[in-house]
């Protein structure tokens, strides 16, 4: 294959409901980044019914170009007219890589796309970097998060990647950017089409979602206990903030997967992240070492988790925790 046929990083900007997920954005910044170190255009593929007013969103947030198909079999994500659309528009235009979010339609849709294109695909990403060769550098967490797995695909192209939302931090819209939408028309086989979409069930959100917590107390094994528990809650009430978790917790049935936080959980960089009773095991410090400050509380003085605090503090958690809400407290009111 000739690869130097291939160029621009495009990325699959994800909507539902007429709305452009977070995720879109955070690529988008990300592609911004490796489009500038290559010297190529950032596009975005924008699909739905309607939908091309959101374009300039896009195109705020650092899109050079958006390719907008717009047809009533995009308006819901449904895997075989998505595949279709964004099959056609990567066999036009031949972007050299191509980012997706790891969201239940991330995941569905690059597989696919990735196997019509018959190209590779590297899932959940942390990290991507431009070679000296000019080839994208995926990185992933690999066996179990033990290490971490530098992946390039020479061969074919596009390269494609998904990331999970949260990894890439997003950079600010600029109102003042300018770009240019193209209107894309589909062509598509609707004899393929064999799944209808009959309605839609919302799961109700319980509480709020941690990826977009200012501040989290985040609760590990070490804090298991009805005590340890009640000083976390304590503390979050007096702070207003948000309680997650390690895994180990989650596997205990203390707390909901919802809020956890690491490789088999989300990804959060809260300004302030309070980790209490958590060790530190690799696959927890991947989904919050990018938190802007780090507070580590656990009575072993080797744990982990301090190679990634900018404070550690060695003791028993519940002790400190029930005196941080004290002292706290005592100086809100005064
Ligand atoms: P532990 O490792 O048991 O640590 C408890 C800590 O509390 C210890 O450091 C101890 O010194 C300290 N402690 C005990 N008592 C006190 C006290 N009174 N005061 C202060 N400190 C105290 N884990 C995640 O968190 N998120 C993930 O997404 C995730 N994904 C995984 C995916 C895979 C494929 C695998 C294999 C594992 C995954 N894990 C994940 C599990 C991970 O490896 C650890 O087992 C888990 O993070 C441990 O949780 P913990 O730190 O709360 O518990």
């Amino acid at each position: 294959m000739d690869n130097s046929l291939y160029k621009d990083v495009y990325i699959f900007a994800e909507q539902r409901d007429g709305v452009i997920q977070p995720v879109a954005f955070e690529l988008t910044s990300k592609a911004r980044e490796l489009a500038d170190n290559l010297g190529e255009k950032v596009v975005a593929i924008l699909l739905g019914s309607d939908i091309k007013k959101e374009a300039n969103s896009l195109i705020m947030q650092g899109a050079d170009r958006v390719i907008c198909a717009d047809a009533i079999e995009l308006k819901d994500y449904i895997t075989e007219p998505y595949t279709q659309a964004i099959a056609q528009i990567a066999m036009d235009a031949k972007p050299s890589i191509i980012l997706f979010g790891a969201t239940t339609i991330g995941r569905d849709l690059a597989p696919r796309l990735s196997a019509r294109m018959t190209t590779g695909l590297t899932a959940d990403c942390t990290s991507l970097e431009i070679s000296e060769t000019r080839n994208l550098m995926m990185t992933r967490p690999a066996f179990g998060g033990n290490l971490m797995a530098t992946i390039v695909c020479t061969e074919h192209r596009p390269q494609m990647s998904t990331v999970r939302p949260g990894v890439m931090r997003r950079i600010p819209m600029n109102p003042d950017a300018t770009g240019v939408v193209d209107m894309f028309e589909v062509k598509f086989d609707s004899s393929k089409f064999k799944v209808k979409l009959i309605r839609k069930v919302k799961e109700e959100r319980k509480g709020i979602d941690i990826t977009e917590a200012k501040v989290l107390i985040s609760a590990g094994r070490g804090v298991g206990s009805e005590a340890g528990l009640l000083a976390v809650n304590n503390l979050a009430k007096t702070l207003g903030a948000e309680i997650s978790s390690s895994r180990a917790l989650v596997d205990a049935g203390v707390v909901d997967h919802a809020v956890q936080v690491g490789q088999t959980g989300k990804t959060v960089r809260p300004d302030l992240y309070f980790a209490c009773g958590i060790s530190g095991a690799i696959q927890h410090i991947s989904g919050m070492e990018e938190s802007d400050c780090i507070i580590a509380i656990n009575k072993d003085k080797f744990a982990p988790i301090f190679g990634v605090a900018d404070l550690g503090i060695v003791a028993d958690a519940t002790k400190v925790l029930d005196l941080l809400s004290i002292r706290l407290k005592a100086e809100m009111t005064k």
